[in-house]
C-alpha cells in the first residue's frame, strides 16, 4: 500500500508500470553505474533501478520514507543518504556518477542549480519534472519560455526534452504535466565565462526587466559602446541573446 502523500515534501508517487517501465529504459542503467536516485519515496523507480544495478546510492528527506527503503533494500545493494538534497555533498560518492529521480517540484530549481556545482563529475542525469520547467530549461533565444533558467542550465549542459507524463500517472495526481529531461554536462572545451559569478549576475540583471534593452539592463556591468563592441545591438533584449552571446559580454575587459 501506498504512504500518505506529504504536501511540504512535494510527493506525488508514480504509480503507472507504462510509464515506470518507460523512464527506466530511458536511463539505460548499466551494472557498474555508480548512480543516486533523487527523492525514492516509496521506490517506484528504485526497485526496477536496483533489478539492473549491482549497487545504488539513494537522498531522501522523509524519514518515514527511509525507514521503509531500509528495510525493503540490503545495505549491500542500496545506499540511502537521508537528508536534504540541498544540502547534499555528492563529492561523498568518490566517482563520476549518474543522477536521476522523479523532483520534488518545488525545489527542482534550486536543486539544478546545486548539481550544477558537480557537473565535473556528473556523467549524465534524467530527471522527471514539472513540463513547464522542462520547457523552460531547453527552451532557445526569441522563444517564450527562454529565460534565466534555460541559460544558465545551457551554458554548462546539453539538455533534450524525452517524453511527457500525465498526471494519471502519480497518485495523488498533480495539477500539471510533468516530462522527462535528459542532461549530459558539455566538454571542458566548451565556451566558458572568464567569471562565472559576473555571467551569472550579467544573465540574472539582463532577464530581471525582459522588456528592457541590453543597453538599459546591462549598464551596471558594461557600456552600450562595449555590447555594439562584441557585434551585439544594445537595443537587443536578453531574451534574444544565445548563451555564447552572454558569454562574450561577460568577458569583456572592463
Ligand atoms: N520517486 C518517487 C516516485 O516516483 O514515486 C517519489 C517522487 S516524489 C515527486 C519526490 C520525492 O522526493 C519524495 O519521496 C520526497 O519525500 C522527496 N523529497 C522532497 N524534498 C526533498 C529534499 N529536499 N531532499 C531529498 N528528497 C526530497
Amino acid at each position: 500500500m501506498l504512504p500518505r502523500a506529504k504536501k511540504q515534501f512535494g510527493q506525488h508517487f508514480l504509480t503507472d508500470r507504462h510509464y515506470i517501465d518507460r523512464i527506466v529504459t530511458a536511463i539505460a542503467p548499466k551494472t557498474e553505474d555508480v548512480m543516486i536516485e533523487i527523492g525514492p519515496g516509496p521506490g517506484a523507480l528504485t526497485a526496477p533501478l536496483l533489478e539492473k544495478l549491482s549497487h545504488l546510492h539513494a537522498v531522501e528527506i522523509d524519514r518515514d520514507l527511509g525507514a521503509a527503503l531500509r528495510t525493503r533494500f540490503s545495505p549491500e545493494k542500496f545506499s540511502l543518504h537521508e537528508q536534504d538534497v540541498l544540502a547534499f555533498d555528492f563529492a561523498v560518492l568518490a566517482s563520476r556518477f549518474r543522477c536521476v529521480g522523479n523532483l520534488p517540484y518545488n525545489i527542482s530549481t534550486p536543486f539544478l542549480f546545486h548539481l550544477g556545482e558537480f557537473a565535473d563529475e556528473l556523467i549524465d542525469a534524467t530527471f522527471m519534472l514539472q513540463k513547464e520547467v522542462v520547457d523552460r530549461m531547453v527552451a532557445g533565444p526569441g522563444t517564450p519560455d527562454y529565460g534565466r533558467l534555460s541559460v544558465m542550465l545551457q551554458y554548462r549542459f546539453s539538455m533534450a526534452r524525452l517524453f511527457v507524463v500525465p498526471p494519471g500517472a502519480f497518485t495523488p495526481p498533480p495539477k500539471v504535466d510533468s516530462a522527462i529531461v535528459h542532461m549530459t554536462p558539455l566538454p571542458a572545451n566548451r565556451p566558458t565565462a572568464d567569471d562565472n559569478v559576473r555571467f551569472a549576475a550579467m544573465v540574472t540583471a539582463g532577464f530581471g526587466q525582459r522588456r528592457k534593452t541590453l543597453g538599459n539592463t546591462l549598464k551596471p556591468f558594461i557600456s552600450a559602446t562595449q555590447i555594439s563592441a562584441c557585434d551585439i545591438d544594445p537595443a537587443r533584449r536578453a531574451e534574444t541573446l544565445s548563451v555564447t552571446e552572454f558569454i562574450r559580454l561577460s568577458n569583456v575587459k572592463v
